[in-house]
């Protein structure tokens, strides 16, 4: 087992940028709504999609923050990875939510790295005709994609390293460390 290393972002840094996040996210939705003679208090308007496993502690704590009438749907994408870190591609687990057509719809992830399975989901859940699709990530790694694919709202951006904690995991560990962390030898 590869111990976890340094502190890459520690928690308290991490719940700032999220106060940051929802209050730019909350604004945008609210002017889509504006435009539809909605508010953000109007039921049935807005899905928000946490891509698992990687993203429920960032998901948990960023619509905790949200001032917003929403309902939740999940997928799930495996990503094959190469020795060790590398990924190599991405599928979908199971259907996609069929209620999605005319709402505005937020994918959120951990992370954006190849952008294989951020792609895959912006392109599946484009087809079902959403009122807006935006791409919020809690990271993003600064390297050329994969797949070309633009997250919408992003925590922070960080170098090709691998990291675990805040949701983030290393062969079903670390998910559970509060901070985010380098993962001691591993590639990028
Ligand atoms: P992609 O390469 O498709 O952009 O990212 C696929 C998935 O791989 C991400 O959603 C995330 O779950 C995982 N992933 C990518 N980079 C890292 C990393 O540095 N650490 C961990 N733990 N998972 C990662
Ligand atoms: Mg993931």
């Amino acid at each position: 087992m590869i111990p976890p290393g340094d502190v890459l972002i520690g928690q308290r840094e991490i719940a700032s940028r999220i106060v940051d996040l929802a209050r730019d996210l909350a604004g945008e939705l609210r002017r889509d709504l504006a435009e539809e003679g909605a508010s953000l208090d109007t039921p049935g308007r807005v899905v928000m999609i946490p891509v698992l496993s990687g993203s429920i502690i960032f998901f948990a704590d960023l619509v905790r923050r949200l001032p917003v009438a929403l309902a939740t749907e999940l997928v799930s994408v495996s990503s094959y990875r190469g020795a060790t870190t590398e990924s190599l591609g991405a599928s979908l687990e199971g259907a996609l939510p069929g209620n999605l057509a005319g709402k505005h719809v937020v994918i959120v992830d951990d992370i954006l790295d190849s952008g294989r399975t951020l792609g895959l989901l912006r392109g599946r859940i484009g087809e079902l005709g959403p009122a807006s699709l935006r791409i919020c990530v809690l990271l993003r790694k600064e390297r050329p994609r994969d797949v070309p694919v633009e997250a919408d709202l992003v925590g922070f951006d960080i170098p090709d390293v691998f990291v675990v904690g805040y949701g983030l995991d290393y062969d079903g560990h670390y998910r559970n460390l509060p901070d985010v962390r380098l993962l001691e030898g591993a590639g990028g």
